[in-house]
């Protein structure tokens, strides 16, 4: 096993997890097996505690893990599953060394963070990217170096380079090259003293990468390579390109991918972008644009719906057209309420497309149940996930069943008319942490449906994250109104997809197929309400 450690310096946010992908596709491409691991070093055992607005998006996994959105991008880029094992938390490796101390296995000896939460960090990472079969581990490192709650990861990091040797481990540290004043001058202090900070705890990088934006100068890279300790040839420009996409090339084309190869003694091979480059090449070229309007609640933090975002790229390359994201934040009721609703109408009569995705708490339902309820009258293409499905169920019940006050029980337990309610299994229920249903589960298509057209099967797998459902008790009388539920779970009692067949597109779905587009696999729901927003546009609206 090939472990490749990346690092961040000077500020949060430099897209390490990028850099790590794009290594990691690097490496794929060129025929090695890779996996991936983050890790955070929050104290939260997992990231579906956590608030999207301050962390952005909970990604889920098969295994119903509820972890960094940075996982999301190991499984688009590496075309791979993980597990949720994948995602190690200072609250995980905690929990785990204090069931251990409880269970007496340190035979008496007093539990430190040396050796004994350093040796667990060291032994999750070997067992999690041994278990999953790969040759080369990219381990990135949340957070900032010098961070205090880092440190016990960063050594971990330095302890597995000596324990495994120095030719199966490499640094990569991703840096800041600010660009000061009116000439531009690229400034290479800040990476100057991260890498000082990282050699003070013992590692030295092999490789920098610098985000600027501009790509490095030559002199900037001789400056860092000097005082950094780091061959020129060891020091990458990651400067501003158009989309995400284009940064495996432009690393590849810099030559990590050889350094890296060297570096780790892994024999030299071509490395085949053809698919990727393709996707980029696609989605560079759209002739097209459809503007899609996501109403929710987290919309000025857009990394919160960023798999959403990721999706819209999937379908937009396939459909040859860009999709202009109009973010609407849900209207509140109160006083501004009529205003805003007004406003958001007019916005949503300028798009082609709307999506209303999942969420919880009953801040800004109203208004997504208005946007619904407005692309619905509007005969506006329509998805709606998770929370998004059930407020479509709501919407439907209260303007067209006539049921006024319909709810779901999760923002009104006194509704007269429950046509969403808590899953049965739920109601046992106590703590937060990894209690939702969660993860992949089977849903059965029927045939002659629009889910059977998108999916082009009768059985499909989604990843789920809920505690509500559509309400078995009121499903007849909601399909006797024009509702068809087309896909049910496999004991047939959950509702999986449902949709208006009287529009053109209205559907809904109970699971998240954000979590599993990918490029050139765009998730079948959104590929299908960009067509069908495309559609609406070349129609005229
Ligand atoms: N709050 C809803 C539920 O728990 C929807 C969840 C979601 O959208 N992920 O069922």
């Amino acid at each position: 096993m090939k472990y490749i450690f990346i690092s961040g310096g000077v500020l949060s946010g430099l897209g390490k997890g990028i850099t790590a992908s794009s290594i990691g596709l690097l490496l794929k491409e060129s025929g090695l097996k890779v996996t991936a691991i983050k890790v955070d070093p929050y104290l939260n055992c997992d990231a579906g505690t956590m608030n999207p607005y301050e962390h952005g998006e909970v990604f889920v996994l098969h295994d119903g893990g509820e972890v960094d959105l940075d996982l999301g991008n190991y499984e688009r880029f590496l075309d791979t599953y993980l597990s949720s094992d994948h995602n190690i938390t200072t609250g995980k490796i905690y929990r785990s060394v204090i069931e251990k101390e409880r269970r007496g296995d340190y035979l008496g000896k007093t539990v430190q963070i040396i050796p004994h939460v350093v040796n667990e960090i060291k032994e999750t990472i070997k067992r999690v990217s041994a278990g999953s079969g790969a040759q080369v581990c990219m381990v990135e490192l949340g957070g900032t170096v010098g961070d205090i709650e880092s440190m016990p990861f960063l050594e971990a990091a330095r302890q597995l380079q000596m324990d495994e040797g120095m030719e199966n481990v490499m640094f990569v540290h991703t840096t800041l090259v600010p660009i000061m004043g009116v000439v531009g001058e690229q400034k290479t202090k800040p990476t100057q003293h991260s890498v000082k900070e990282l050699r003070s705890i013992g590692i030295q990088p092999d490789l920098i990468v610098g985000r600027c934006e501009e790509p490095l100068d030559v002199s900037t890279k001789s400056k860092i390579s000097l005082f950094c300790n780091v061959p020129v040839t060891g020091v990458f420009s990651a400067h501003d390109v158009g989309t995400v996409y284009s940064v495996p090339k432009l690393l590849h084309n810099q030559g990590i991918t050889d350094r890296v190869r060297e570096r780790l003694g892994i024999r030299k091979g071509p490395t085949r972008m053809k698919n990727w480059d393709d996707f980029v090449e696609r989605l560079g070229s759209c002739r097209e644009t459809v503007r899609i309007a996501l109403v929710g609640k987290y919309t000025g933090l857009k990394d919160s719906y960023i798999s959403h975002y990721k999706a819209f790229e999937h379908s937009s390359a396939e459909l040859g057209a860009s999709i202009d994201v109009v973010w609407i934040d849900a209207p509140e009721e109160g006083k501004e309420w009529s205003s805003d609703l007004d406003g958001m109408k007019d916005q949503l009569s300028s798009c082609d497309g709307v999506l209303v995705p999942g969420g919880f708490g009953a801040r800004g339902t109203e208004g997504k149940i208005e946007a619904i309820r407005f692309a619905r009258e509007s005969d506006i293409p329509f998805l709606g996930i998770c929370l998004g499905f059930q407020l479509a169920v709501v919407e439907f019940a209260r303007n067209v069943m006539g049921l006024k006050g319909a709810n779901s029980t999760e923002f009104d337990p006194d509704t007269g008319y429950p046509v969403v309610d808590i899953l049965p299994e739920q109601l046992r229920v106590t703590q937060k942490g990894a209690t939702m249903r969660l993860g992949a589960q089977k849903a059965l298509v029927s045939e002659g449906t629009l889910a059977f057209d998108l999916y082009g099967k009768t059985e499909i797998s989604e990843r789920h994250r809920h505690r509500y459902e559509i309400n078995p008790a009121w499903i007849e009388r909601i399909r006797e109104k024009g509702w068809v539920f087309s896909a049910v779970s496999e004991d047939g009692i959950k509702m999986e997809v449902g949709e208006l067949p009287r529009n053109r597109f209205h559907i809904g779905c109970q699971f998240h197929p954000e979590f599993l587009s990918h490029p050139r696999r765009p998730a079948p729901l959104f590929y299908g309400l960009v067509q069908a927003a495309l559609e609406h546009r070349r129609n005229g609206g």
